[in-house]
């Protein structure tokens, strides 16, 4: 975390104090916000439920269209908060209706120009599945993902994360009685809900454990946004401390990314591995709370020519995961420039997944979606690590005329 950094690089003047939105925020964190303007203890819950119901059922961004609650208290929310979502500074759509939004998220001082994640939209025949991020970039530095090489990285708040599903739903029209915002790209061939949800975008969400797990608290609220805890699924490279604290304080579908069955090469690729070994990760998914047929842990291999596809590790990987109730995710490589990797052929893809096939594991290939826009796994890296290089730059020159003129 490093936002100091960031924020030396910008002008000094503009002091803009704005007011703090209430969008994304915990039930705990309306109730802060309406103690803070006078609300009476008894009265806050009510309130809390009301508005509640306007920001995550609802979607409303004007506190004036909150008819249940008084013109009084209105016009009070209005003059202390609003209900303003991150910026969408950019939005792509690809050939294969796979969308990704560039979000800038409200600047966290006077001088912070917010930092810039990225949120994927994926719509597929039976769903539609909104890919998001729980970091800034990421501390871990996976050899094979684009995002694990960005330097700037801070958790993302629970605001920040629960925003991005509401970016999302009213970009798509997706609020009920809610027309998308001018210039959106809504589809009309009704696949448009977000109804399931990965945290497969940038960052390790078992590294920012609070803010993943109050957000998923209000994202799956059934008074609000109401998305199922079995339709949210929080994949990590194998934080092995969290994860059974994962199952028993989220309840959500799992995901491990797994991508070697070796602990020699899984500490190349995954180099957390060297604290967490394969057995240790595959010892703590076998006590994941909640795990049954109908409850499968989704095993993510990523298709590395060369690498780590050969037969024999086909066989191994089905050996490793014997006794586990799981699914097998075979990623195509998705290859960003600079790196030393290459997908594997689709033959090779198909021989792999055949073994896995037939040692009874469901083994999707999983479809590279939005390459056209590199909105695919591992390719999210964000425009901050510019700022941040020029931001470093900057600092150095302070330092070095600060040094200058002490001497
Ligand atoms: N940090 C978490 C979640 C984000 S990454 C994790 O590692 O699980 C989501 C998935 O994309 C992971 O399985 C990750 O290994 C995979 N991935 C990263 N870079 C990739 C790339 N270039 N091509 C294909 N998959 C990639
Ligand atoms: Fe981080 Fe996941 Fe990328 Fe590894 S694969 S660097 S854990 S985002």
């Amino acid at each position: 975390m490093n936002l100091s950094v960031a924020e030396a690089a910008l002008p000094a003047a503009e002091p803009v104090m704005r007011r703090p939105s209430l969008a994304g925020r915990t039930r705990a964190g309306l109730d802060e916000a309406l103690a803070e303007i006078g609300v009476p203890g008894k009265e806050r819950r009510m309130r809390v439920d009301q508005l509640w119901n306007w920001i995550y059922h609802y979607g409303v961004r004007d506190f004036q269209e909150m008819t249940t609650i008084g013109k009084g208290l209105r016009a009070q929310l209005a003059e202390h908060f609003t209900l303003d979502l991150p910026e969408v500074t950019a939005e792509q759509v690809s050939t294969d209706g796979t969308r990704k939004w560039l979000l800038r998220m409200a600047p966290t001082g006077p001088r912070d120009r917010g930092a810039e994640i990225e949120c994927v939209y994926i719509p597929e025949v039976d769903r539609g599945t909104l890919c998001v991020s729980s970091q800034v970039g990421c501390t871990l530095t996976c050899t094979f993902c684009h995002t694990g090489t960005q330097r700037l990285v801070r958790n993302l708040t629970t605001e920040e994360i629960v925003t991005q599903l509401m970016v999302a739903r009213e970009r798509l029209g997706d609020f009920p009685n809610r027309a998308a915002p001018d210039g959106a790209f809504v589809p009309n061939d009704g696949g448009r809900f977000v109804s399931n949800i990965v945290f497969m975008g940038m960052g390790e969400p078992l590294y920012n454990f609070d803010g993943v797990r109050d957000a998923i608290a209000v994202i799956s609220d059934d008074q609000g946004l109401s998305l199922g805890r079995r339709r949210i699924t929080v994949s990590t490279s194998g934080v092995v401390p969290q994860i059974e604290a994962l199952g028993a304080q989220m309840g959500t579908m799992l995901a491990i990314s797994l991508h070697a069955v070796r602990d020699e090469l899984r500490n190349e690729l995954v180099p957390l591995n060297k604290k967490y070994p394969i057995k240790d990760l595959l010892e703590a998914c076998r006590n994941y709370p909640g795990l049954s047929n109908a409850k499968r842990i989704t095993f993510e291999y990523v298709m590395l020519k060369g690498v780590n596809d050969s037969d024999a590790e086909a066989r191994e990987l089905v050996r490793l995961l014997k006794g586990i109730p799981a699914k097998i995710n075979l990623i195509p490589f998705n290859p960003w420039p600079g790196t030393r990797y290459e997908c594997s052929d689709w033959e090779r893809i198909e021989r792999f997944s055949e073994i896995v096939f037939k040692a009874g594991y469901a083994s999707p290939v999983r479809t590279p979606r939005g390459r056209d826009i590199l909105a695919a796994c591992g390719q999210l890296k964000s425009e901050t690590e510019k700022l941040s290089a020029r931001a470093r730059l900057m600092l150095e020159q302070d330092e070095a005329e600060t040094t200058a003129a002490a001497h």
